[in-house]
């Protein structure tokens, strides 16, 4: 598993605007990739849950744990 600082390096390296910070971290999985989910904190986006890796949202019903 990719440790969360990377997943987020990388995403923040090709989106230039990202305010993803460390702290946004989740201890939930992405049903994808398996990396660990961030907070969602782009208040005009209404789930939750993003992976930055997939560069995907979630919502909490489609998590396992
Ligand atoms: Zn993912």
């Amino acid at each position: 598993m990719t440790r969360p600082y990377l997943i987020l390096k990388r995403y923040n390296i090709n989106n230039n605007d990202s305010n993803y910070k460390l702290e946004n971290v989740t201890s939930k999985h992405c049903p994808k990739c398996n990396e660990l989910l961030f907070n969602e904190i782009n208040k005009s986006i209404d789930y939750p849950y993003v992976c930055l890796l997939c560069d995907e949202n979630f919502y909490n019903i489609e998590l396992d744990c």
